[in-house]
């Protein structure tokens, strides 16, 4: 079968197309970059209760950017998967096409969403803490293979493969009947669940929240918040923009947002002033001001260092940064934390949230209500072949008019 494997066992090769990417951001899936189209052979599912599904749309998630780039990420991640060699794609949904032996819970044929976590029962190893207490996704195995392979799950991995082929393994109790839900909405499972996750992450004590980074996860974290707290104002902060109708604002507001602010740092805290009837604050040295009071919390969708000091600024004391973005090593000023009594929440994939649903579960049950507006965020698809015009796309971004781009296999 056709597979996108990215291959990440040279260091000198990963730090070469992190160079190049710089001047040229598609180097990683030119020729000579990491990512490179294969012919592999078909899995066949290991054991008991494992089938192979053909993936039909699979997303283009900011973190398989991040690592074909080489930048984002922090080195020591690579410590919790040892896999050099990795089949993309997370976001996918797809058709039941083989089912191994003892399936008793999905037949050939049946249109699928796919959790791709791999927990312990997965790898056939003893539970683990973590996934005992039914935080998988917080394994504390996941840099053991147990008799699969070691890693996060689908999409990191040339075992159970990922989303950008033709083929992946899953266990049967990783996936959820798509029946009901249309190809473009179950493709969003994935980044909706991570959304879902982030917004409980946040413990719900307050009434004005603000949503940094109107990509994706962004836009669906609104989703979330606007499902879980109907009364619930929700502020937006997208790039800078002259524009009256700046790209996402009308994706933004459709997902629940009241209001999208497109201003440079210092207009934004103006405004979380207004909004909360509270003062700009303005140290002796440096550039932006800080409030006395502020918003409840915060979730930045983007990670940066920019964006990390915007939400700390952003927050009243005793509020939360949920950070949802995927941040590495990076310079911050963490006086406010301690100053203002800050929580910060970190936040990563899904699994079962702390009243003992699946995030997974109530995401699906969203994807098949037409009043979760998340129609806008899928904007392109391309083929498995054009992969190449469909990473640059996704990497243009808002330039390209681009929010979630899929491949369809
Ligand atoms: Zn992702
Ligand atoms: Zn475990």
């Amino acid at each position: 079968m056709r597979a996108l494997v990215a291959d990440l066992s040279s260091l000198a090769r990963v730090a070469l197309t992190a160079a190049a990417t710089r001047v040229r951001p598609a180097a990683a899936w030119s020729r000579g970059g990491i990512l490179a189209m294969e012919e592999v052979n078909l899995p066949e599912p290991p054991g008991h209760g494992w089938v192979r599904v053909r993936p039909t749309l699979t997303g283009i998630c900011g973190s398989d950017l991040k690592l074909l780039h080489g930048t984002g990420f922090s080195p020591l991640l690579t410590a919790y998967n040892p896999e050099r060699r990795a089949i993309l794609g997370h976001e996918l949904t797809g058709v039941v096409e083989v089912t191994g032996p003892g399936t008793t819970t999905v037949r050939e044929g049946d249109r699928v969403l796919v959790e791709p976590t791999l927990w312990c029962r997965h790898k056939g190893l003893p539970e683990c803490g973590r996934c005992r207490a039914g935080e998988g996704h917080l394994c504390e195995n996941l840099s053991r293979a147990g008799d699969l392979c070691p890693g996060q799950g689908i999409g990191f991995s040339t075992v159970v493969g990922g989303g950008w082929s033709e083929g992946v393994l899953a266990h049967e109790s990783m996936l959820l009947d798509a029946s009901a839900i249309s190809e473009a909405r179950a493709v969003l499972a994935e980044p909706a669940a991570v959304a879902l996750h982030a917004a409980r992450r946040w413990h719900g004590n307050g009434d004005r929240v603000a949503v940094i980074g109107p990509g994706t996860i962004g836009l669906l974290t609104v989703a979330a918040l606007r499902r879980l707290h109907s009364g619930l104002d929700i502020s937006v902060v997208g790039e800078p923009s002259s524009s009256s109708r700046p790209f996402g604002v009308d994706d933004a507001l459709a997902a629940g947002a009241d209001r999208v602010w497109t201003r440079a740092p210092a207009e934004v805290l103006a405004l979380v002033a207004a909004h909360t009837g509270g003062t700009l604050l303005r140290p002796r040295f440096g550039r932006l001001p800080v409030l006395d009071r502020g918003l409840d919390a915060v979730f930045d969708c983007i990670g940066l260092p920019s964006t990390i000091d915007l939400a700390l600024r952003m927050l009243r004391a005793r509020g939360t940064l949920v950070l949802v973005g995927t941040a590495g090593r990076q310079r911050v000023d963490w006086s406010l934390v301690w100053w203002r009594e800050l929580t910060i929440a970190g936040s990563v994939v899904y699994g079962r949230e702390p009243d003992g649903s699946r995030t997974f579960e109530t995401v699906r049950e969203w994807l098949a209500d037409p009043a979760y507006h998340v129609d806008g965020v899928l904007t392109h698809r391309f083929a498995l072949d054009g992969y190449a015009e469909a990473l640059s796309t996704a990497a243009a971004g808002p330039a390209a008019g681009a929010i979630k781009v899929a491949l369809t296999v």
